[in-house]
């Protein structure tokens, strides 16, 4: 066994390896980014090594200087991780003529499977089901119009080089052919620097279930059962779980021995995931993933196995430590993975300080993998993941349950995130059912709006900010420190301008004896508040009923979390002109971090409602800003390969 590994990869999954190569007794090696010098996978390892500036492709993707790394530090393997270099050919070569362990797949079974379009070539000849579809050479637009009408509308491009939805455009209509291929065509290149794309019939009601498949150097293959990843958004997975819902003995061998044909067909050594997509009783190759998967650990729940021990046993030349026959399923586990995002704007990448950041508990049941800390920043370089969540159960009830309550647990502060919608689904009675596909998120569209918080629980959020700001201690002398102003003018009550969820609040506080107020809230409520610090939390006292809620002090305004839910208390300003200064409709604005790639319009331009102006493209992900209104462009301030930050106005528009 190695006794000092390397790992090449960065928050949750870099914590995740060091986590059981610590358990081995094998030493780590992190390497980071300029902007991960304190991350928690710095930290956690054994020594860590800079690898250069924050873009990925300066540092986590620098080959040379990650294989410099392990020379130097003297580690005798490298765990890729996912992402990153976790597929790429050239990494695993590379390793192999440093004389250093790639802990992954052979160079060969990596380049077999590289390609969705080749790796579908070799599954047909091994007899593996494929969708209908077109994976040729020939990547000439008239030919791949004429096949995609062949296959028949819907149809979904795909890269052929792709991975995590980036190129793939799915097309109703063949006039809208052209334009999609150009789109998923250019988001190929710059993801994958390979334009080739594939195309495929549009499957309408799928489900995707995935085999996670383990090989030895030994010539042993074995399937460690299948996982549904069917809840997703954009085509990316949310929610996986395994054994999938509805699943029968009989489909799960034929399913697990078809991804072991797969396997072999490669010459496969190590993990690896081989993913079908499902309908009607019939499933059907999609790619296999030569890497471990980010949602490993509910394959790790259900069969108690640890897939990097695996990992790491095979990559050092042992065999698998078990035989199929004594692999066993046992309960049911749920993933979710929790992004900093915003569901309400796209899915759109959220960037920003963690300011608060409170996970489960761990136990047994309810696992938390991850690879930040309150304080630590979600940048626009990389995934912006927070956590996977992982809860078990005995069967997919309780493992539903735990999720629930897990999730409910979760408060995040500083960036938007997902859990409105986690919540949401798992509250599903479809999803609790077992009833879904890849569909779901998007035919359930209320999923992604949280419900409004009651009266109740908006005087409660109300009276936590106005507590905050009116007890004694912790209220800095800022210029809506109230304290003060009540202190000189001597006022038995004091006023608060607060907004909560666009909507403003003048709150009313009259002082009462031994630190209690009487507040004033919306809706005729006028409970007697008093507050003590409880840890980070403050017990909140209203009309003697006591509730924990979490405050936390931010720039103008007041976090606030109660009942799994956070809120925002903008404190405003009782001088600033009322409504802000946001024309609205005027003015186009990046609504996040991100790189202009192409500029459609020019200054004077009459343009549509809706037309194209720019395309942006954050995280890899392009995304069009279109004309709020029928009329001119005035302005234009964005140049092609120009960084735009988050709220730059960057189209001035004179609605007609
Ligand atoms: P990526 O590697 O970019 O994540 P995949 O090929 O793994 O792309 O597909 C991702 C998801 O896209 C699948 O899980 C599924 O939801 C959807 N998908 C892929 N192919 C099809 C298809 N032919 N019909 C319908 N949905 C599909």
């Amino acid at each position: 066994m190695f006794t000092k590994i390397l790992i090449a990869n960065r928050g949750e999954i870099a914590c995740r390896v060091i986590a059981t190569a610590r358990r081995m007794g094998i030493a780590t090696v992190a390497v980071f980014s300029e902007a991960d010098a304190r991350a928690r996978h710095v930290q956690l390892a054994d020594e860590a090594w800079p690898v250069g500036p924050a873009p990925a492709r300066e540092s986590y993707l620098r080959i040379e200087r990650i294989i410099e790394a392990a020379r130097r530090s003297g580690a005798q393997a490298i765990h890729p991780g996912y992402g990153f270099l976790s597929e790429n050919a050239e990494f695993a070569a590379a390793c192999a003529e440093a004389g250093i362990a790639f802990i992954g797949p052979p160079v060969e079974a990596i380049r077999a499977m590289g390609s969705k379009a080749a790796s579908k070539a070799l599954m047909e000849a091994a007899g593996v089901p494929l969708v209908p579809g077109y994976h040729g050479e020939d990547q000439d637009p008239g030919l791949l119009a004429a096949e995609a009408a062949r296959i028949g509308f819907p149809v979904l491009v795909k890269a052929s080089a792709g991975g995590g939805g980036k190129g793939m455009r799915v097309v109703e209509r063949a006039e809208d052919f052209a334009e999609a291929l150009a789109g998923a065509a250019r988001e190929a290149a710059s993801s994958f620097g390979d334009a080739r794309v594939l195309i495929e019939k549009y499957l309408q009601r799928p489900r995707h279930i995935e085999i996670q498949v383990f090989a030895d150097s030994h010539g042993n293959t074995v399937s460690l059962f299948e996982r549904d990843c069917s809840v997703q958004r954009r085509h990316q997975k949310v929610l996986e779980e395994a054994p999938a819902p509805g699943m029968d003995p009989a489909r799960r061998a034929a399913m697990g021995r078809a991804a072991c044909d797969a396997a072999r067909a490669v010459g496969y050594v190590g993990a690896g995931t081989v993913e079908f997509i499902s309908e009607d009783g019939d499933f059907y190759f999609m790619e296999m993933n030569t890497r471990l998967q980010v949602e490993h650990p509910v394959t790790e729940m259900v069969t108690g196995l640890d897939l990097v021990e695996w990992q790491l046993r095979v990559a050092a030349g042992e065999p698998l430590p078990l035989r199929e026959e004594e692999l066993r399923l046992s309960g049911h586990a749920i993933e979710a993975r929790i992004y900093a995002e915003d569901p309400a704007r796209d899915f759109l990448p959220s960037t920003g300080t963690l300011h608060h950041l409170r996970q489960p508990r761990e136990t047994p049941d309810v696992r938390v993998d991850t690879g930040v800390r309150a304080g630590d920043a979600i940048t626009p370089y990389y995934d912006p993941m927070i956590a996977k969540l992982i809860c078990r159960g005995a069967d997919r009830p309780a493992a539903l349950h735990r999720l629930r309550a897990a999730l409910a647990e979760y408060e995040v502060m500083g960036v938007r995130t997902n859990l409105g919608l986690l919540r949401a689904v798992a509250a599903h009675p479809d999803f609790a059912a077992g009833r879904f596909d890849t569909g779901f998120i998007a035919r359930h569209p209320e999923v992604m709006t949280e419900a409004a918080p009651s009266a109740e629980e908006r005087g409660t959020v109300l009276a936590a900010a106005a507590m905050a700001l009116l007890r004694a201690e912790g209220v800095p002398a800022d210029p809506w420190s109230l304290r003060d102003a009540w202190r000189l003018n001597g006022d038995p009550w004091q006023e608060l301008h607060l907004s909560l969820d666009g909507e403003e609040v003048v709150l009313r506080a009259h002082a009462l004896p031994e630190g209690t107020w009487r507040l004033d809230l919306p809706g005729g409520w006028s409970p007697v508040a008093g507050a003590e610090p409880d840890g980070e939390a403050l017990r909140l006292r209203l009309d003697g009923v006591e509730r924990r809620v979490t405050v936390l002090r931010l720039e103008g305004a007041i976090g606030v979390a109660h009942a799994g839910r956070t809120h925002t208390v903008l404190v405003t300003d009782p001088l600033a002109p009322p409504g802000g200064t946001e024309a609205g409709s005027e003015r186009v604005v990046a609504p996040i971090p991100a790189r202009v790639v192409r500029v459609l319009v020019s200054e004077g331009d009459a343009v549509a409602k809706g037309a194209p102006l720019l395309v942006l493209e954050a995280m890899k992900t392009e995304l069009t800003l279109r004309a709020p209104a029928d009329g001119r462009v005035e302005s234009l301030r964005a140049a092609v390969g120009e960084m735009v930050e988050e709220g730059a106005q960057l189209v001035t528009f004179a609605a007609e």
